[in-house]
């Protein structure tokens, strides 16, 4: 079931950080918003590009520099690592990394997990990089699975999630 608060949040980073262009590249979207830290106070999102990164991606607040970094293995598949660039932008938006604490550690972005964390943080990756409408355009336009997930510069198996859930695509996964 996806939440309402993480479709809000989703929504509210397009609007202020989106060109409006496709496909959507989520280093923008981080480049052009701050989050809110526990108090009336905002800080900037550095994304960075580590090749031989241990895990998929991590999140935490840098305190020596006063910021929240994102950074994602990239030696990875282009598409993989916009979701997960994505995904743990979904993190911090959503309040999942504060200061003072351990960084958020993704081994692997899967597309189910039991921890509710998870499931937020990407169902706030598929609809900042897959919105709805824009889906409905692509999907009206091309009958491509693979030529949409193109468009978007996302896996074929994330689009076929995002519109299984949008009830585009009547097929159960195993
Ligand atoms: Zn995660």
């Amino acid at each position: 079931m996806a939440k309402p608060m993480v479709t809000a949040a989703a929504k509210l980073a397009l609007e202020n950080a989106w060109d409006g262009l496709l496909p959507i590249d989520p280093r923008e979207i981080a480049n052009g918003i701050l989050v809110s830290g526990r108090a009336d106070d905002y800080y900037p999102i550095h994304v960075e590009a580590i090749p031989d990164l241990e895990y998929s991606g991590e999140a935490f607040f840098d305190d020596a520099r006063q910021r929240f970094v994102c950074r994602f293995k990239s030696s990875e598949y282009p598409t993989r690592n916009n979701f997960t660039i994505a995904h743990e932008l979904g993190h911090i938006i959503l309040g999942h990394v504060n200061k003072g604490e351990r960084p958020r550690r993704d081994t692997r972005v899967r597309m189910f997990s039991n921890d509710s964390k998870e499931v937020d943080a990407n169902q706030f990756a598929a609809e900042l990089l897959m919105p709805k409408k824009e889906i409905l355009t692509a999907v009206d336009r091309y009958d491509s699975l693979d030529k949409v997930a193109r468009i978007f510069q996302v896996s074929s198996t994330a689009m076929s999630y995002r519109l299984k859930n949008l009830g585009l695509l009547s097929v159960e996964f195993a």
